[in-house]
């Protein structure tokens, strides 16, 4: 209970979501109030009709004809009256409806007297059948009901503001909203509520992935940076007269400087490959496969040949991949650095290309320890690691896999991996073999 009303507060609205909800509390109001107004035009028009053919009774009698006429009149500025506000209605009643905010509005026994296609498709009921019924009856979410029940107890305060905050809901896919109810006067009856509801959940979950990622590079940055310092606060206090000492601490500082330059190069390549406009921007051209991965296997050759393993390109000669090629190269020198770093000394290491229908499938298979189930779904995440202080020791800066998947995506292709413990892995970074459209992708 007190965690809840403590959500119960306007602080924790953003400025546009409260504009958001005031327009579509408005708007809600607006509709209501119309609806109400126009049911009064039409008593009004009847009753100017009534009078006037009473007048016109009179006239034949009394001879009044010119209080005729005014009856007349007002009957039709009535009429026409009476359009425009069945015109604007109309308009605002499309508007609500448009609208990807849930507005429902609800009696003072929080029965539903209308609610728009948003909310149907947030709380998953349909309208016609809610009407006239209890909210609570069919929306059974203990901490919403217990806001409107809170709000309608208020309502009729006349210094009602509403009420308004952020709640949990917990269906099937657990919802996070901002919702906002306000009074609803309505002619002769307790006042009512105008509910209006904002998802929030994909805000809240790439904010704490933003946050998320922020603390993941804040700890990966602080070690080589702490290293580097203490390494050098050393080399300016101390004395030293070993130059083999110098040269070693030196040697750390500079380890630590590679580390921390390789992580600020994979975050910027990571920035880079999610902006929305790189799909579109990325120079693309067919180039072939097997030189590709021989350009790689070159580079990389000594870091294998350290390790004693030995580099092997199979398969299809003649496959052609359409994409950037830098950016495939670096995802190809991502996955087949990770075998030489994962894998135990002297194994091979074998890049297998192949045509796959309209795709080029180039598969890194190497003899390593192979990653367990649970982790396989989660490799792709930035900063995963299976083994964490092993793997940090080994250079890796834990985005490696998750710049191969963007690569592959922005393409309009994807990475899949087959492990086993004990068997080794088998990546497969898969791409089109010709131009394709990667709007969609
Ligand atoms: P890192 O920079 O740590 O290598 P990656 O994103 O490239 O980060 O890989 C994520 C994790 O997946 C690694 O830390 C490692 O635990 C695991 N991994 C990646 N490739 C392999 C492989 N070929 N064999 C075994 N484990 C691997």
């Amino acid at each position: 209970m007190q965690s809840e009303m403590e959500t119960l507060t306007p602080t924790s609205l953003s400025s546009p979501q409260v504009a958001g909800w005031i327009v579509a509390v408005c708007l809600a109001a607006a509709w209501m109030g119309l609806a109400w107004m126009r049911r009064r035009q039409r008593a009004q028009l009847l009753a100017a009709l009534q009078d006037e053919s009473c007048t016109s009774e009179g006239d034949s009698a009394t001879g009044l004809e010119p209080l005729a006429r005014a009856a007349f009149r007002r009957v039709r500025a009535e009429r026409e009256r009476h359009l425009r506000l069945t015109d604007r209605l109309s308009e605002i009643e499309r508007v609500v409806r448009a609208t990807p905010i849930a507005v429902i509005a609800l009696d003072h026994l929080q029965r539903v007297v209308s609610a728009n296609p948003a909310a149907e498709r947030l709380l998953g009921f349909d309208e016609r059948a809610a009407r006239g019924r209890l909210l609570q009856d069919f929306v059974r979410q203990p901490a919403l009901n217990r806001a409107v029940s809170s709000a309608l107890a208020t309502a009729g305060d006349s210094h009602a503001t509403g009420v308004s905050g952020e709640l949990h809901l917990d269906f099937e896919e657990p919802l996070e909203v901002q919702f906002s109810c306000e009074p609803l006067h309505t002619d002769g009856q307790p006042p009512g509520l105008v509910l209006s509801l904002v998802d929030v959940t994909r805000l809240r979950r790439l904010e704490s992935m933003r946050s998320e990622f922020a603390a993941n590079v804040s700890h990966e940055l602080r070690t080589p940076i702490t290293n580097i310092k203490g390494y050098v606060e050393t080399l300016l206090q101390v004395e030293l007269d070993e130059p083999a000492q110098q040269r070693r601490f030196l040697e750390i500082i500079h380890r630590n400087t590679l580390r921390l330059s390789g992580i600020v190069e994979d975050i910027l390549t990571l920035a880079f490959l999610e902006e929305p406009e790189a799909r579109h921007t990325l120079e693309r051209k067919s180039f072939c496969a097997r030189e590709a991965t021989t350009a790689v296997a070159e580079d990389l050759g000594s870091a294998a040949n350290v390790r004693g393993m030995r580099l092997l390109i199979e398969g299809d000669t003649e496959a052609k991949i359409f994409a950037n090629r830098p950016l495939v190269e670096q995802a190809l020198a991502n996955l087949i650095s990770n075998a030489i770093k994962y894998s135990s000394e002297n194994q091979p290491i074998r890049v297998v290309i192949a045509t796959v229908g309209p795709n080029t499938r180039l598969s890194v298979i190497d003899r390593g320890p192979g990653i367990a189930t649970k982790h396989v779904a989660r490799i792709f995440e930035r900063f995963y690691r299976i083994d964490k202080a092993r793997t940090r020791t080994q250079g890796g800066t834990g985005l490696g896999l998750a710049i191969v998947k963007h690569i592959a995506t922005i393409h309009g292709g994807r990475v899949e991996v087959e492990s086993q413990i004990g068997e080794g892995s088998r990546f497969h970074l898969i791409l089109p073999n010709h131009e394709v459209s990667t709007d969609g992708a």
